[in-house]
């Protein structure tokens, strides 16, 4: 056991080992069995309900779900380190899987800070109660998703998905795209421009959207680099009707939903490590069994080197990675600006992870049945997903030198 570990509380330390199990006995078979099976190009048919059958059963796709809803409630001074283990874990078998399942955790922590209840009753015991369905969350749109994350706040960065209350109803007109199980969900919480003339802080309200609302389309299934299993997706909203109370909030949307946007980033970074820990386990096996130049590749030294920087690398984006989680759960004021380093300095450490760990297999490391270039193409959606590196960059040094640092975006001239 490491330092690392013998920090675990009980409850941690069991869902980690059903975790573990889980991935080791059911999602790693299930992804070297075939390797093509991510590249089917039809999605429905890509990820079988056994695997999502398999999470329930160990309890991991309803995490964040409260007691009296049926879920199993975990310790919520420790709720945020608890979603990085777990997502640590199922990324280590498949990126694309635990991103399927995290985006119904952080959907069900935002819907039991901010839904009516009488929603959080139907969606909770709806989620509790078929072991497939899956939430999405939907900001990102064609046109100006960083200045979102930024914020640009001027009207002209304005969400151009629109929500108008007409007659006691929201109607919803636009297209959200890049939508993590935007393909397959059952629930969506969509933002939406309710206030042109200001900017997205104070014009921007979040929905919840049923996926068989009339008006509702699933446009297409992205195929996407890595990641491939979570059936990322498009969606249009053409005057889309929702009763008045879908809506979660209003105007401030932006502001509220920091409430999922930070443990987002921790499992964000987290599920990046997991991917890097595969890279690192699958290329330390490698090295001590493969033979060159007379003897195994661990015992040349140029390779020992790499490995060393690789679980260096590993322990780094741990370590900050913890402090992060750490500093949202104590509510820190500097816990934005740590979840900022930690989505990014993850997103690009383990990339060179997951690189080092493909020029140590050589040829074999860019074959597809090998999987290991795989990892590569999982760990390089990181660098996209939840912003941008470099917006992510911008972000940390506005919130260490708010007054100085400036606006980072604007017409030019
Ligand atoms: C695998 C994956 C999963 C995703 N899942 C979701 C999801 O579940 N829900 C969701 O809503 N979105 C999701 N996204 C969308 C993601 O948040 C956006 O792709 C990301 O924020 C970047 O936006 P963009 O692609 O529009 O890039 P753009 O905003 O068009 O940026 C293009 C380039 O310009 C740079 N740039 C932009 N503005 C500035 C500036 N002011 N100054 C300097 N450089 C700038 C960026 O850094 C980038 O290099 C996902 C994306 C991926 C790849």
């Amino acid at each position: 056991m490491n330092i690392h570990e013998r920090a675990f509380s009980e409850e941690q330390r069991m869902m980690r080992q059903s975790c573990r199990a889980f991935v080791d006995d059911v999602v790693i078979p299930f992804i070297r069995e075939n390797w093509q099976r991510e590249w089917l190009m039809d999605p429905d048919g890509r990820l079988p309900a056994a695997i999502l059958e398999g999470a329930d059963k160990v309890g991991i796709r309803t995490l964040g779900v409260p007691e009296e809803f049926g879920g199993f409630e975990l310790d919520q001074a420790t709720e945020v380190q608890t979603f990085a283990i777990i997502a640590e874990e199922i990324a280590r078998g498949d990126c694309g899987l635990a991103d399927k399942l995290v985006q119904n955790w952080k959907v069900s922590v935002l819907l039991r800070n901010l839904a009516p209840r009488h929603l959080q009753e139907r969606w909770f015991k709806r989620l509790i109660e078929n072991p497939r369905l899956l939430f999405a969350h939907c900001l990102s749109e064609p046109r100006g998703a960083s200045d979102r994350w930024l914020p640009y706040n001027v009207p002209e960065a304005a969400m151009h998905t629109k929500a108008v209350k007409k007659n006691g109803e929201w109607v919803i007109n636009g297209r959200k795209h890049f939508i993590s199980n935007g393909y397959d969900a059952g629930l969506y919480v969509v933002y939406a421009n309710t206030n042109p003339k200001v900017g997205v802080l104070q014009g921007t309200s979040s929905f919840l959207v049923p996926r068989d609302t009339p008006g509702v389309a699933v446009a297409r299934c992205n195929e996407t680099m890595g990641g491939r299993f979570m059936n990322n997706g498009e969606i249009v909203f053409e005057d889309c009707r929702l009763p008045e109370d879908h809506l979660l909030v209003e105007n401030d949307a932006l502001g509220k939903a920091g409430v999922y946007f930070r443990p987002g980033k921790i499992i964000q970074a987290a599920k990046n490590l997991g991917v890097g820990v595969a890279a690192f386990e699958r290329a330390s096996d490698y090295v001590q069994n493969y033979v060159q130049g007379g003897r195994v590749l661990i015992k040349h030294q140029a390779v020992a080197l790499r490995l060393a920087d690789m679980a260096t690398k590993i322990e780094a984006v741990r370590a900050l990675l913890g402090r992060a989680a750490d500093a949202v759960a104590a509510n820190a004021p500097d816990a934005d600006t740590l979840c900022n380093m930690a989505k990014v300095f993850a997103s690009e450490e383990i990339l060179k992870v997951c690189q080092n760990a493909m020029e140590l297999h050589g040829g074999n490391g860019v074959m597809l049945e090998m999987g290991i270039e795989k990892l590569f193409r999982d760990a390089a959606i990181f660098l996209h997903s939840d912003a941008t590196a470099d917006i992510s960059r911008f972000k940390i040094v506005k919130s260490m030198f708010p007054q100085t640092a400036g606006k980072y975006a604007g017409p030019e001239g």
